[in-house]
């Protein structure tokens, strides 16, 4: 027999513990199955940056140390937070030869960190813990170790099944779990997505580092792969990220290849203490889902997204949809129609600017040269805006680069010849990712 509440979530990652504490603290009866034992626990790559002082999905977030405090200002929610965080201000971009294409000048900005940081490195597991505390002091009922396999159906809203017999029934049902959803698969969410193939990522925490300016999102290019460096919560502790979308490459040999043999990159980790924390994901790549309800199953965070939607992305819509559901049981509205405020909203800030977005293959390291890209890098002759925005910045490498071609042209025709390449290329090699994944239906 099915255990009855008003709502029972999903997954307690950043989404589902951001409306388990919000529909906790407006009363009502929740339930939060997560099947991790631990669940502030984080075994699942995450830099646990926030974006904070610029819109991420039209929504603003700003962090506090003096108060302690993360607020949205733009919905309305605070999160107390008195862990350890360091500051992040922007994207940079290095070459094979170590050359960087910078975004602010890391040097300036940090002169104001409150004003100028574009993100907090903070404790993922310390953010989860609060919210957790303040969920089940609110009231909500929390089932740890707990799989959810099916979803049903009924006649008061929906019901979910758990592989150890137990089912609990909603009025509503929050999908949060999380960017290769199960409740999006065994709905039949998928049927009307597009696959365009999987990554697997290996992380790992250093203490230390000689790069210069390491308090940023950096991506570094070397001959074979791209790999990413951000800071961590604690002082001077940073993950190196190596990621791929390529069958046949090895994250962990690609960090190691990277820390301690490239002749240009290894140089800033010859200091560097290897922490014990690792991490690991695979990610199922899909188009977003158009409009994340079903059935009274209202889907949030990376659950209906392409790829990661980001912590302050997550919690935006787990917050979100909870204030909607409890509108829409105050107005007896337990059906599609009383969360249309959530879905219009979604589909205004979410889904409208990037659900329609074809991914596109930038397989930069396999045509160009590492000369050529060490001459790219250090082409522009003025740094790039300060950005913490992936879109934005793909779009001022785009615009950077279109008024440079003449010159390029001119200077280095042969890298010219390749750059078309990678253009020309980008459908088949996104096309040759899609082949390689792993659709997991
Ligand atoms: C390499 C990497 C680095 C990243 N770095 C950052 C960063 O620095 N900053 C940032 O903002 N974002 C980052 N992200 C993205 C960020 O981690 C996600 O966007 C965010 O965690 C999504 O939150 P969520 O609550 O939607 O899903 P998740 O955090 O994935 O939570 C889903 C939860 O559901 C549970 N679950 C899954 N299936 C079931 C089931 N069947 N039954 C019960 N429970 C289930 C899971 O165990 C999990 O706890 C990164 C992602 C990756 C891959």
């Amino acid at each position: 027999m099915a255990q009855t509440y008003d709502v029972v979530i999903v997954g307690a990652g950043p989404a589902g513990l951001m409306a388990a504490r919000t529909l906790g603290q407006a009363g009502l009866k929740a339930a939060l199955l997560e099947r991790k034992k631990d669940i502030p626990k984080i075994h699942r790559s995450c830099g646990g940056v926030l974006n904070v002082n610029e819109l991420t999905f039209n929504q603003m977030v700003t962090f506090d140390e003096d108060r302690q405090e993360i607020a949205c200002p733009t919905l309305g929610y605070s999160i107390h937070y008195d862990g350890p965080h360091q500051d992040v201000y922007g994207f940079h971009l290095y070459s094979p030869g170590g050359k960087r294409l910078e975004f602010g000048d890391f040097a300036e900005l940090r002169k104001d960190p409150k004003k100028n940081r574009l993100g907090v490195a903070v404790s993922k597991e310390l953010l989860l813990r609060g919210l957790l505390d303040a969920s089940e002091k609110s009231g909500v009922a929390v089932f740890s170790n707990t799989n959810v396999c099916g979803v049903t159906k009924t006649e008061a809203g929906a019901a979910v099944e758990c592989d150890d017999g137990q089912s609990f029934e909603g009025r509503f049902v929050l999908a949060a779990d999380g960017i290769n959803s199960r409740v999006a698969r065994v709905m039949g969410m998928n049927k009307s997505r597009e696959f365009f193939g999987t990554t697997c990522d290996t992380s790992v925490m250093i203490e230390g580092t000689d790069c210069p300016d390491p308090d940023g999102f950096l991506f570094m290019f070397t001959p074979q792969y791209v790999l990413s460096m951000i800071p961590v919560a604690q002082k001077n502790c940073y993950h190196i990220y190596a990621t791929t979308g390529n069958r046949q490459d090895r994250p962990p040999a690609m960090l190691k290849q990277f820390m301690f043999e490239d002749p240009i990159f290894s140089l800033w980790y010859k200091r560097s203490r290897i922490l014990e924390h690792r991490t690991a994901c695979v990610v199922s790549l899909w188009t977003p889902i158009e409009k994340p309800f079903q059935d009274n199953v209202i889907f949030i965070g990376d659950a209906s997204w392409r790829r990661e939607m980001s912590n302050v992305g997550s919690m935006c819509t787990g917050y979100k949809a909870a204030r909607c559901i409890i509108q829409a049981l105050n107005e007896g509205k337990p059906n599609e129609d009383g969360m249309k405020e959530y879905l219009d909203w979604y589909a205004e800030n979410y889904f409208g600017p990037f659900g329609a977005r074809k991914p596109r293959g930038r397989n930069f390291n396999q045509y160009l040269t590492p000369d050529d890209m060490d001459y790219l890098v250090q082409l522009p002759d003025k740094r790039l805006p300060q950005t913490m925005d992936i879109f934005k910045v793909v779009n001022l490498i785009g615009s950077t680069y279109a008024e440079l071609m003449e010159r390029i042209y001119d200077e280095r025709p042969d890298t010219l010849a390749r750059l078309m390449q990678v253009r020309e290329n980008m459908d088949e090699d996104a096309e040759k990712q899609t082949r390689q994944g792993f659709k997991n239906i």
